[in-house]
This record gives structure tokens, sequence and C-alpha cells, in this order.
């Protein structure tokens, strides 16, 4: 009738495009159908039933006829009737979502057997034992997932009868056995639901599919769906399917097959073949399966038309396929079909195998690959657990493998990695000043705080593997030693190994093997060698036809000489970020001290001119390594208190030597000092664009210093290209003072040297007023870089340093956000204020440069935002270089 709406499709109705509908499993085995493969007949129930159905409490008034219809035409199909008592058509009912959910759901095999078509089955199959069996199996998986009877009350039962019989094979169990197992599991139906097992095959087959309905909402399937970030109201759809056995003797059997290797990429049909068994047989793992190869031997013709079907499917999806298949007495069916999931490795090296067959261009195989799979190659890994003994597990915080001696502070691994010794750094937390003991390690293990701890953002920053918020472990910095759960007492100098892509923790060296992609991006290994490996030849191709397609210039977070130079190997255009903080610590530290001590101009300026010339000897190499790029150095910016010295500690070791009477007049100058510059929210206070207003002379220090470099560089034939930003500011004014001071000596310097040395000034836009007043401050700005961790911190009101540890995993389980908006950028909030931004500033200054050197820059998803409100570049750290050029091209596909 009229605005009836169709909520059951016949497989000959539908198309692998119309997933959301009618879920992945019936799109497949719709186009299946339609390629005139061997599938058994059937249709599909939609999504929208099951939407209906989970809104209303009861199925579409009209699906009952529908199903009613689309039955009929499979009966005919089958020449048989549903349940039927002298031969019975039966029929499976299955889960299939639109994205996939393996084993989250339900499903009902063997749906139309009662006491009377069990007979039926019993003649038309020749085997008494077969149609008890698929009886009983029917009760047991109905039983439990249809009416909710706990399964173990099943497994009881039928284990009770294989004691009887003296066995603990259900093979060995006839069919007057298998009978006694029905009388059971039938009276356990009756006893727990106070009804009796449904004998009438429609209402068992209207059950069910109302089961698979309510399996949406399963525990695990909530659960798993909120992890995997699948919406919660897709709904699923229910395949319901003639049946065919697998298990009707030596000529059946079941199997599960992938079209190329998922492990690999390498060409050539992989899979397990099982005689005389059914599908969950297979899964279950309860008899061994042979090689899909040993199947040409066991039935050749069902082998070749196997090996046929496969190769159609892979051209006709052009891609990797996995597919479950049975055989029913020498007959091949297709149960199912989808693109299957690979490793990172097997996704390169099969795209680009696909162009070479034709199947695909190189745009699509940039489209099959991800910035992430990319990450995961880039990481070295560990080869298999050895016999190391695993003490804990933490967070994930910075994948790869890192094995070496445990040392507790950043001066030991310093001092050890000198003599040679590979180290692990363990702390409880770290601070700015293990800066130099985290380059030293291998990787860095700590006992406190989440993915976004100092340890966790500095460590990705490096590619250096990081463990964080190892709780379980009680490490002593004092003794040098840290206690696992069990007790064990790892002291310095015993090896450990950690994972950061697992988290997990071992006493003990796991071996380790380098990654050939790094090994490529470093220059080490030659893609067209005749020995290159496919895998790193597959990378090669795909970026390099990235760096064509890809509209977003791609720069590096880097402030030394030699992140510099592997940044510009791995496909950096420059430096977004050059951040000069770390270039104040160390042994300069003391020299900062006197600045922020100085009393007068006079001993100001001594700080001062004792630190120009280090300034500058850092740009020096910089600029040598990025020669003919752009630079952008950031005027100094962290909160004051990474400085000087901690408060605390300052005031024990003043109250311990006033009681001894002798405090020194230094030590009680500096706690005076310490005391006023305290802030309870440093990041929040004296930084950035304020500290160069407050503090006389530093910035312009800094900017001598970068000019100077400059000059030199360029008088020694080279052409540096640097670029001023200043950080922090939120009003033009503050900008504009800092420009103008910055012009002076830029002149200055020109004029001394001779030599034409043009800087841009820009500005970081990271605080929300600066992007709300984008338009006021593009004309004072030649270029704006988006600090989105600082616009994320004050958009969001979330301290970077506090938030994880703090509240961050219960905003993650109750779904507030599924990833941290530290790590991927929120586009609803802070994403708008980059856009209000981007359009004041181009609006006030139409050649405006626009950049984004914040974490995000590095993030997949955050990559595609910047290229779609028109960004022109992002700047990450090194190792995530050749991330961004891969996922700049996928956002410009
Ligand atoms: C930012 O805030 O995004 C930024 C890049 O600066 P920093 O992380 O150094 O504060
Ligand atoms: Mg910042």
């Amino acid at each position: 009738g009229t605005g009836a709406r169709t909520w059951v499709y016949d497989f000959s109705e539908g198309s692998k495009d119309q997933r959301d509908l009618l879920g992945g499993k019936g799109a497949n085995l719709a186009e299946m159908t339609n390629l005139g493969l061997p599938v058994p007949p059937g249709f599909t129930i939609t999504t929208d039933a099951c939407r209906y159905y989970l809104e209303h409490g009861s199925t579409p008034p009209e699906l009952a006829d529908q199903v009613t219809e689309h039955l009929r035409t499979l009966e005919q199909a089958m020449g048989k009737t549903l349940g039927d008592a002298d031969d019975p058509l039966l029929v499976s009912v299955r889960s299939g979502a639109a994205a996939s959910m393996p084993g989250m759901m339900e499903t009902v095999l063997n749906v139309g057997l009662n006491d009377d078509s069990v007979q039926g089955l019993a003649r038309q199959s020749g085997s008494e034992r077969f149609a008890w069996d698929s009886y009983r199996r029917l009760i047991q998986m109905f039983g439990k997932t249809v009416l909710g009877i706990d399964g173990e009350l099943f497994e009881h039962a039928l284990d009770e009868v294989k004691a009887e019989q003296g066995t603990e094979l259900d093979l060995d169990l006839d069919a007057g056995h298998l009978a006694d197992v029905v009388r059971r599991f039938k009276a356990i139906v009756a006893e727990q639901c106070g009804r009796d097992f449904p004998m009438d095959p429609r209402e068992q087959m209207d059950m069910a599919i109302n089961a698979v309905f309510d399996s949406w909402n399963s525990d695990r399937a909530v659960i798993y769906r909120r992890r995997e970030r699948i919406p919660s109201d897709a709904g699923t759809a229910v395949n319901v399917c003639a049946m065919v056995f697998g298990n009707l003797g030596e000529d059946s059997g079941t199997g599960v097959a992938f079209t190329r290797d998922p492990g690999s990429g390498a060409q050539g049909v992989y899979g397990d073949y099982l005689q005389n068994a059914q599908g969950e047989d297979v899964v279950a793992g309860i008899r061994n399966t042979v090689p899909l190869a040993d199947l040409e031997a066991i039935d050749r013709s069902a082998y070749e038309e196997l090996m046929q079907t496969m190769s159609r499917l892979e051209s006709h999806y052009r891609d990797l396929c996995d597919i479950e298949f049975t055989i029913e007495r020498n007959k091949l069916w297709m149960l199912q079909t989808r693109v299957g999931k690979r490793t990172a490795g097997a996704a390169f090296v099969i795209a680009t195998q696909l162009v070479d067959e034709g199947l695909i261009d190189m745009d699509e195989a940039v489209r099959r690959v991800t910035g992430d799979q990319l990450a995961q190659l880039m990481f070295p890994r560990f080869v298999s657990g050895g016999d190391a003994q695993q003490l804990t597990q933490g967070m994930n915080a910075s994948p790869g493998a890192a094995v070496g001696k445990a040392v507790f502070s950043s001066e030991e691994a310093v001092a050890w990695e000198k003599r040679g010794e590979a180290v692990v750094l363990v702390r409880r937390e770290t601070n700015p000043d293990d800066l130099s003991g985290m380059i030293a390690a291998q990787g860095v293990l700590t006992s406190r705080g989440g993915k976004t701890s100092h340890a966790a953002v500095v460590a990705r920053g490096m590619g250096k593997t990081c463990v964080c918020g190892a709780e379980e472990l009680q490490v002593d910095t004092k003794n040098r030693q840290f206690t696992a759960p069990d007790g064990t007492v790892v002291r310095e100098g015993d090896v450990i190994s950690i994972d950061g892509s697992t988290g997990k923790v071992w006493l003990g060296e796991v071996p380790v093997e380098p990654s050939s992609v790094v090994r490529y991006f470093e220059g080490e290994l030659d893609p067209d060698a005749e020995d290159a490996d496919d895998l790193v030849r597959s990378v090669h191709r795909i970026l390099a036809h990235a760096d064509e397609v890809r509209r977003l210039g791609v720069r590096t977070n880097a402030d030394t000489p030699e992140d510099s130079a592997r940044a510009r190997r791995f496909g950096a255009e420059g430096i977004g970020l050059c951040r000069t903080e770390h270039m104040f610590l160390g042994d300069r530290r003391q020299l900062v001290e006197k600045l922020i001590l100085a009393e007068g101009d006079d001993e100001r300026q001594a700080a001062l001119d004792a630190l120009e010339p280090l300034q500058k000897q850092d740009f020096l190499e910089i600029f040598e390594a990025m020669d003919g790029l752009p630079v952008t150095v950031r005027l100094l910016d962290p909160p004051l208190h990474e400085f000087l010295p901690d408060l605390t500690e300052l005031s024990v070791r003043v109250a311990v030597a006033e009681a001894k009477g002798h405090a020194d007049e230094g030590t009680l100058r500096l706690l005076t000092a310490v005391r006023r510059l305290h802030e309870s929210n440093p990041m929040l206070g004296l930084r950035g664009v304020r500290l160069g207003l407050v503090v006389p002379g530093l910035f312009a220090m800094q900017v001598r210093a970068i000019a100077e470099a400059a000059s030199e560089c360029r008088e020694a034939g080279g052409d540096p290209r640097p670029e001023i930003m200043i950080p922090l500011v939120g009003a033009v004014q503050e900008l504009e003072a800092i420009r103008e001071e910055s012009e002076q000596v830029l002149a200055d310097v020109c004029e001394s040297h001779g030599v034409d040395v043009r800087a841009l000034i820009g500005t970081m836009i990271e605080v929300p007023r600066a992007a709300l007043t984008a338009d006021e401050i593009a004309p004072s700005a030649e270029f704006f870089s988006f600090g989105t961790n600082d616009l994320t911190q004050m958009t969001w009101g979330f301290s970077r340093d506090d938030v994880e540890a703090a509240f961050f995993h219960a905003y993650l389980d109750k779904g507030i956000f599924g990833v941290s908006p530290f790590e991927s950028l929120d586009r609803e909030g802070v994403g708008r204020l980059v856009e209000i931004a981007v359009e004041g500033g181009r609006r006030a200054r139409p050649e405006l440069k626009l950049g984004v050197c914040g974490e995000h820059g590095g993030d997949p998803d955050s990559v595609h935002f910047f290229h779609a409100v028109g960004l022109d570049y992002v700047s990450c750290s090194p190792f995530r270089v050749p991330v961004a050029r891969l996922e700049a091209a996928r956002a410009a596909l």
C-alpha cells in the first residue's frame, strides 16, 4: 500500500553499498548473490526495523507480513517448508550491523527443528545422529540467547550424559544419547522459563529475530561500541538464511579464508579448513584445522570453485577479502565475505600490489592506508615475550620497544649513556629538567601521570618509547629502586623492557627489531635496491604520491640541530615551532636565575649578555640544518617556576641553615624571589609575551641572537629564513609592543652586518581572546600559528598538566568525549575558534600565512580539519612528519 515501508530485502535485492540499511553482512551477501556466487538463499531485515523495535519495544506492524512473504520466496527457492515434518527447511538467524562488531551480538542456527521435523531431517540426511545433534544445538543456542538461560546448565547436562557413557567426547554420543540430551535440555527450558521450548517453527524464528535486535543493547555490545566509537543508535540488521551443513560427513566441511595473507600482504590465498564440521567448531578451536591448500586433495572440484570465487571477489571488491564458506556434500556455499582486516604493513603492501595489478590507481592506494598505520610501522618492535618476567602494565603513552638498565635520575641516565650503556629512565613523574635524561634513555617509565603528562608529551615528541602511570610500581628514586606488585625489587642497573604500544613492563631483556620504515626515512635503506623489502618500496611509492597531491605544507617542531636534520630527512619543509625554553635549562639555568634576581639594569644586562652568544650558537646550527627552509623561532614561553628552584625544597634548605645559624645571603635572596614569583596556576601566569613585557631586554636579546645567527649564516653563503613568533598573545597591543622592539633590533643588526636579513614577525593564536580578535591582530602579524595545546586548555578550562590523572578517565568512560581533546582537536569548540581566527585574520590580511604547531598538527583526524579550514601548513614532531604528509594527502583526495 502507499507509504508502507520496506523492512525486509531479499538477498537478490541489495548491494554492497547498502551497509547502513542492510548491515555489513547483509550487504555483502546481497552483493555475492548478484554476482552469481553460490550463496544460500535468504533475506535481510533492515537496521531501520531494529531501530523501530528499540524505540517502540515492538516490531513495526508490517514486519510480520513482509517476513512471511520473503519466507515464502525462500521456501520456493529451496523446495522445502520451514520446519516441515517430512523434509524441513532450517534457517540461521544472524546479526549483522553496519560496523563490524565481532562476536558482540547473537546468532541462532537450525531454527525450524522440533519433535516432528527432527525425524524428517533424520530421514532426509540419512543420519539420525546428525538430526538429533542439530536439534540439541538449537535448544542450547536458543535457550541461551533467546530465553536468557545460563549456558552452563546445558553444558552440565551434556557433561552428565557423557559421564554416564564414560566418555569426554561429543563424537562418542550416538543418536539415542543425543535424544536423551534433547529431553534434558527441554526440561531445563521448562524449569527455567515456566514454559516449553516452542515447537512452532515460525514462533522460533520470530523470537530469534527479536533476540538479535535485543542483543544490540547487551552489556558487551554497549561497551564495545563505546570503545570503538560506534554510534549507539545505529541498530543491527538480521539475516535469515537457509542452513547448509558442513557436518554431514567426510564430503562436507567448513572453512575461513583470505584472498591474500593479511599479516604480510603476500599474494596467494591463505586459510583453514575443517572437515565434517560446522562454523562454530572452527571458531571454538575444538578440533585441529588443516591449511586451505589441503582441500585440493580432499575435494578438488570444490577447491577449484573456491579459488575462482575468491579471485572473482578480489577483483570485484578491488581489495583483500575474507570469507567463510561451507561445503555440503561436495557443494560449495559462500556464507560471508567482507573487505578483510590486515596489519599495518600488509595495508601498504597490498595497496601498491593492487595498483600494479591495475585494480586501483595511486590516489586510491593513498586512501587505502592511514597515518595511524604508518605510525605503527615506525616503532621498533618486541619480537616475542621470551622468558622475561612481566612486572606490570601501565599506560601506553608513546609506542615503541625499549630495553635498558633502570636508572632513576636524569643525571645518571646521561652519565650511563656516555659510558655506552642503554638505559631506561624510571621516575615517579618527569619535569622539564629531565629532558637530557629522556634524550639519553632508550625509554621512559613513570608511575604517575597520564597520556598528556610531561613525560608522555615529550616522549611522543621525540619518538621515544614511554610507559606512564604504572601506578602499581613503587618508585623510590632516593634508594634507586622500584618495587613491583609481586614484591620484585628492581635496582639501578637491572635490565628492564618496556612496550610503549601496550604499556607492559618486564624484568629482563625482550628481543627487539628496528623499524625498516624508519631506516628507509633515515636514508639507510634504498627503496630502489634489488633486495629492498616490499614494505619499504610500498611506503616509498605511497608517500611520493602523497607529496604530489597534498595542499598542506608539513613542518616540524624541533629545537635541536639533530632533530631538525632528522625531520628534514623525514620530509619536513621547515620548522613551524622552535621552542627556546630548553635552551635555558641545564648549565644555563644559573644565568636565568641571575636574570630573574637582577637588581638594576646592569646586573640584568650582564645576565643577558652572557646568554646571548649561547642562544646565537643554538640558532646558527638550526639554520644550517634547515638551510633554505623557514625556521619559526618562538620567543621564550614556559612558566617561570620551571627555571626556579622548588619553593618547598628551598624553604627547607633555608630553615635548616638558619637552625644551624649560617643561612647565606644568596640563598635568602633566592627564597624571597621565588616566594614573590610563586603562582598557584603558573600555566595562566607570567609566561610568553607577558614575560617578555615584564623582563626588559629578554626578548630583544633573543631577537638579536636570531638576527646575528642569520647574518653570520648568510655571510657564510647560507640561506637562513628566520621567522619570529610571539607566544601567548591575547591582545594586539601586546604584540605591537614586542614587534616594535624586535624590528628595531633587526634593523640594528642588519646595519651593523651590512646584510639584509629579513624575518617575518608573527604570533601564536593560543589564547581564546586572540582567536576572537584575529582581525585586529592580523595587521600586526605576518603569520599566525595556532597553539592548539594552550587553546584547548583555555577553551575547556582544563589544566594541561593535571587533567589526565584527575578526571579524564571518568569523562572517557561516560562518553563525554571519545578521545582526549588534547590528542585530537575538538572541532566544535576549539575548532570553531580556529575557524573564527582564520576568517578574521584573512579578512584583515589576505596574504596572512597560517599554520598550527600544537600536538594536533600530527594527529590524523585533526590534519583533515586543518586542511578543510584552509591552513597553509601543519607542524609536528619529527616522527609525525611522514604521518602528516600522508594524512594531508588523504585530506586532499
Ligand atoms: C601550544 O600551546 O599549542 C604550543 C604549541 O605551545 P606549547 O605547547 O609550547 O605551550
Ligand atoms: Mg602554548
